[in-house]
């Protein structure tokens, strides 16, 4: 995936400031991750005569070697759900765990994983570039890995750099966030980025504006729900099939996905009960207007299950009372 030129323009502007710790925050989804694993790339790239503030070069050994995955002064602490998704090794013996079914991936940022960066953090650079720690989503540390990790930003190893990627700063330690310099993840204009989107492979034209949509206007997170083979045809017929009740439309769905979409959908009718333009979902794809107490009901539900959807006992269970729910809100009609 080639780098967003808004991307671009935010790693020049900090790759020309000073900082042993950036923390990047903002809304989820504006390309958090993808920002803080140029600015590790572009410290540790091995073209000195190339000027810091152009990122990296992607041609050395040390681009490459973060390409494969395998950069020996790179630290990449992520859930292990994310971790396995984004292609990073874990180490051998959480591998072996999760091979053997002793346990499933986490969620988290794990306290084994953190106590490695922190003895990572002290071991001498092995390429001679210094270091660098990446943490995302940083809000999933628990408290025993942010206090680990304070410690290392209060006394940082002499040739060691963090980034720190989140979605949701607020539920971060506040020593941790003033501990770094922070940066707030700048939105893209609408033009650009239905312009990148477009460009992207595989992006069919007509399905960028519907991709935008749903995702709010994030057009990283947009691209990965085309990867994740959500289609734009999927997401437009979404709310006529939940009126439906119809389970088929939301096979292949996580629980925590669902209520994702229900919410925006939720939040749509809403908005055009009050006269206003749906923002997730064309208007044309919209069901009849529901009643204004049994959408705020539904509203109440879906925010009850977000809470548990990461852990659901039993998740097609879960999908099943979701939709009966969509079902009774969506057919309620205003008095
Ligand atoms: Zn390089």
């Amino acid at each position: 995936m080639s780098v967003a030129p808004w991307l671009q323009r935010q790693r020049t502007s900090l790759l020309a400031q000073r900082g042993h710790a950036w923390l990047l925050h903002g809304p989820s989804g504006l390309g958090q991750y993808e920002l803080a694993l140029e600015l590790a790339r572009a410290w540790l790239c091995e073209r000195a005569d190339r000027p810091q503030e152009q990122g990296a070069c992607g041609a050395c050994a040390s681009c490459h070697a973060i390409d494969v995955r395998a950069h020996a002064d790179l630290c990449v602490l992520l859930p292990e759900v994310e971790m396995l998704a984004l292609g990073w090794p874990l180490d051998e013996k959480a591998q072996a765990e999760i091979d053997d079914k002793k346990r499933k991936p986490s969620r988290e940022i794990r306290v084994e994983a953190m106590r490695a960066a922190v003895e990572f953090g002290q071991r001498t650079s092995a390429r001679g570039r210094g270091k660098a720690v990446l943490v995302f989503p940083a809000e999933r540390m628990n408290t025993i890995s942010a206090n680990a990790l304070l410690k290392t930003l209060e006394e940082p190893p002499g040739d060691v750099r963090f980034v720190l990627a989140t979605g949701a700063a607020h539920l971060l330690l506040p020593t941790i966030r003033s501990r770094c310099m922070g940066h707030q993840m700048a939105w893209p204009q609408p033009e650009e980025a239905s312009q990148w989107l477009q460009a992207q492979e595989g992006v069919a034209a007509a399905d960028v504006p519907v991709l935008l949509a749903a995702t709010g206007g994030r057009p990283e997170e947009a691209l990965r729900m085309h990867a994740a083979g959500r289609s734009a045809r999927a997401w437009s017929a979404l709310p006529q099939a939940l009126a439906r009740g119809d389970m088929g439309a939301v096979g292949g769905l996580a629980p925590a996905e669902l209520i994702d979409a229900m919410q925006k959908l939720c939040h749509d009718l809403l908005r055009t009960g009050q006269g206003a333009a749906p923002r997730f979902f064309a208007a044309a794809d919209l069901p009849s207007p529901a009643r204004l107490e049994t959408l705020l009901q539904w509203s109440r539900k879906l925010q009850d299950s977000a809470r548990i959807a990461e852990h659901p006992l039993n998740a097609g269970l879960m999908l099943e009372s979701l939709v009966a729910l969509a079902k009774t809100a969506l057919n309620s009609r205003p008095p």
